[in-house]
Formats: structure tokens, C-alpha cells, sequence
């Protein structure tokens, strides 16, 4: 019996595919991908009529803050404008977060990512003398609460940097023992190179011990003298763990002199280090010192992406002191990085699509990611037959298939009332 004559659980009916012309049938069973053929003549559980739309993994969302999340709806303004501040508001409710708090707003967040299509998602959970280990406490609950719906990897993370912020190497250590999946850095963030290499030791001296991967926000400043992804690469490469470290934001390597960033981008390469960028992000967080020209902050993604290096992009905050928008959707980051890195032609569009699925999925090293046969059956049916048409009209998936279930519909309906009168 071949695999098209048995019962599927799921069908998805004429879907348009990114790099296959034609139309085509999912099959999905016990939660993987049975078959894609032109026609499936099994039946299934549940059809879907895909009528052309485009079938493409689930987004994967590798860089974001579900602790601070939606505290924008209970924080006072920031009222000097400054960044300083929204540190400071940040701290005023860390002090009191409880995992109860924590699972409601982030939980909120969760929901939201999947309604827009992504299953998987790489929380950034501050560990620090402030608020202790609390925040890591709700997110592994939020991980262990939504274990069954979606793909969740808890980053033990210090955001008050660890050398200037003594004690948060040793909560760092105590939150990997409570199970955390990512050692975390923020190494650009202490005084001193010295302290910043330091900083980077000792968050290998934690991958190496737990046997956990590595994700640094590294260089989130327009300073051209910030230098740590230099030394992390290198760092990467003496304790061989080629393919096992990302790195977020890399600002500084927009604003090193051509010769010094080639430098770098040779080392990140050697190293197998994926680069997140998150664009709207780094729109409004940098390039606050400058007269015009204004920088956008936004590290070398096109570049990156020529050469050769794993680049992926993230939500990375919503709805927080540090960012008032945000709705958790790849969709929208995707559309900002094209607008932002001037990728807009037909290979650049599918590169960045690829930076929210599958450069993602490499960098958080899924298995089994990928609209093939015998991946995991985790695909969206998009709002549209192609890449650059669900990028341009931004709505959200028509269905999101999740371990072979349907997880999530959006059903759209606009009317234009008065249109017999204008034609
Ligand atoms: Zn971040």
C-alpha cells in the first residue's frame, strides 16, 4: 500500500509551494509528513482547501523577551525619553514579577505568535541581583505550560551583565541547574573589554558544564570601539563549538571601518556563528546620538548573508518599556528587515524569509524542521500563493498546522460596502 492509499489525519488540498511550480497536496499522519504528490487520493480526518495559498514551515521566533512582555499596558511613561529609564522601569517591576504575573503576560504573547504562525519560540528570561531568578522561574513554568502546543527554549540571561553586576554568575549557574536550555550573554555590557572577554569565559565555562548551546547579545551599540564578537568567535572556535552559538544585534559591525569588519565577518563565518538581527528594534534604539545622517544601527545583514553566515531575525520585544509595538509576528519583522537592509529583490526576499524559518530553525537546531516528507507536520497555509505577496499584504496565516492538528485558524472578512457605487 503506498503511502496515498491510507487514512490521513490531515489533507491540505492545491498549496502553492516557495521553490516548486504547480500546485500540491500535504498528507499528514501521526504528526509528520506522509506525502506531498499533485493529488492525494487518501482521505483525511480533516481537509483544507488551501485554493493556492502558499503552505510554508512555521515561523520560528529565536530571539525574544516574554518576561518583560506586555508590561507596556501596566508601566508608567518613560518621561525623560531616554533609554536609561527604560532600564529603570524595567527594574521597578522585575523587583516584584511573579511566575502567576509572568505566565499572564507572556502567555498573552504566546498566543498572539501562534494566531501569526509560529510554533517555536527562543525566550530570553533576565537572571540578575535584581530580580533574582524569578523571571527564569516563570518562564521554564511557561515552558512546561505550553509544552504540548508549542516549542520553547528558555535563555538563562544576564542582563545586568555579570562581572559589573556581582552574584549573577552565580544565579546564572543555579539556573541552568533548574534547567534552562541556553546560556545567555550580554558581554558589550560591562565597563571594560577586559571585563567583556571575562564575561564571555565564563558563559563558555557554563555552555561547556551543562552541555548547552550559546546565545549572546553582543555589540547593541552604533560605538565603533565595541569588540566583543570578535573575541567571541574566537572564543567559539578554541572551545570548538562551531554551529552551537548565535549572536543578536552586532551594531558595531555597521559602524567598524570596511577592513576591520571584513576581519570580524571571516571569524564569525570560521566559527559558525548565526547572526540575529532584529530590525525594528535596532530602527529605534540606535542612531540616537546622531545629526544626519542618522545610522539605522542594523548590523551587516546583507553582507552576512552574501558571504555565506546563518542569519536569522526575532521579535525580540513586545509591548515593553523598550519597544511599544510589536504583535509577535515574523511576518512583520520579516517585512521590516526587508525594508530596512534595502533586500527587496526577488533572492533577497527568500533570503529573509528564510531568516524567520529556516536559518532560525538551523540556529536553534530543530530536528526534523521542513515541508518534506518525514519532517514534522508544523506548516502554515499562508495568507497568499507566494513569499512576496504574504509579505506585502501582512495578513495572518489562514491555518497553522502544528504536530499534525490544526492550531490556529484567521478567517479575514472586509467589505467594501459602497463598491457597486464606485465602479
Ligand atoms: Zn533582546
Amino acid at each position: 500500500m503506498t503511502p496515498s492509499d491510507d487514512v490521513m489525519d490531515i489533507v491540505v488540498r492545491g498549496a502553492c509551494l516557495a521553490e516548486r511550480p504547480g500546485r500540491w497536496d500535504i498528507g499528514v499522519r501521526a504528526g509528520r509528513i506522509a506525502d506531498i504528490a499533485h493529488r492525494i487520493g487518501a482521505r483525511a480526518a480533516t481537509e483544507l482547501d488551501a485554493a493556492g495559498r502558499l503552505a510554508a514551515p512555521t515561523y520560528v521566533n529565536g530571539h525574544v523577551h516574554l518576561d518583560k512582555c506586555n508590561l507596556g499596558d501596566v508601566m508608567r511613561p518613560n518621561r525623560t525619553n531616554s533609554f536609561q529609564e527604560c532600564l529603570e522601569i524595567t527594574w521597578e517591576h522585575k523587583r516584584g514579577y511573579t511566575v502567576e504575573d509572568l505566565l499572564e503576560r507572556a502567555g498573552r504573547a504566546i498566543e498572539e505568535g501562534i494566531l501569526n504562525g509560529t510554533t517555536v519560540f527562543r525566550v530570553f528570561a533576565d537572571v540578575d541581583t535584581i530580580g533574582g531568578l524569578r523571571p527564569l522561574e516563570g518562564m521554564l513554568a511557561l515552558r512546561a505550560k505550553w509544552r504540548d502546543v508549542v516549542h520553547i527554549q528558555v535563555v538563562d540571561f544576564p542582563q545586568e551583565a555579570i562581572i559589573r553586576d556581582r552574584g549573577t554568575f552565580e544565579l546564572m549557574d543555579e539556573g541552568m541547574r533548574m534547567g534552562a536550555d541556553v546560556v545567555g550573554g550580554l558581554p558589550w555590557h560591562e565597563h571594560v573589554d577586559e571585563d567583556a572577554r571575562r564575561h564571555i569565559d565564563l558563559c563558555f565555562d557554563l555552555a561547556k558544564k551543562y552541555d548547552k548551546d550559546v546565545h549572546m547579545l553582543v555589540d547593541d551599540t552604533d560605538n565603533p570601539n565595541s569588540r566583543s564578537l570578535e573575541y567571541l568567535a574566537v572564543k567559539t572556535l578554541r572551545e570548538d563549538f562551531q554551529g552551537r552559538v548565535s549572536a543578536s544585534h552586532c551594531g558595531a559591525l555597521a559602524a567598524y571601518d570596511e577592513v576591520h569588519a571584513q576581519k570580524v565577518m571571516a571569524l564569525v563565518k570560521e566559527a559558525g556563528i548565526s547572526i540575529t538581527s532584529n530590525p525594528h528594534i535596532s530602527l529605534v534604539a540606535q542612531g540616537r546620538h546622531d545629526r544626519e545622517p542618522i545610522r539605522r544601527g542594523i548590523t551587516r545583514v546583507k553582507q552576512l548573508w552574501r558571504m555565506g553566515v546563518n542569519v536569522f531575525s526575532g521579535q525580540d520585544d513586545v509591548n515593553d518599556p523598550y519597544y511599544p509595538f510589536g504583535r509577535n509576528d515574523q511576518q512583520e519583522v520579516a517585512s521590516i528587515m526587508c525594508h530596512s537592509c534595502h533586500m527587496t529583490y526577488p533572492d533577497e526576499i527568500r533570503a529573509v524569509f528564510e531568516f524567520v524559518t529556516g536559518n532560525a530553525a538551523r540556529a536553534l537546531r530543530l530536528e526534523d524542521y521542513g515541508l518534506e516528507v518525514g519532517c514534522r507536520a508544523d506548516f502554515n497555509v499562508l495568507a497568499a500563493p507566494t513569499i512576496q505577496h504574504v509579505l506585502r499584504l501582512q495578513q495572518p496565516p489562514r491555518w497553522v498546522v502544528r504536530d499534525g492538528r490544526v492550531l490556529a485558524t484567521n478567517e479575514l472578512k472586509r467589505t467594501f460596502d459602497d463598491a457597486g457605487r464606485a465602479r
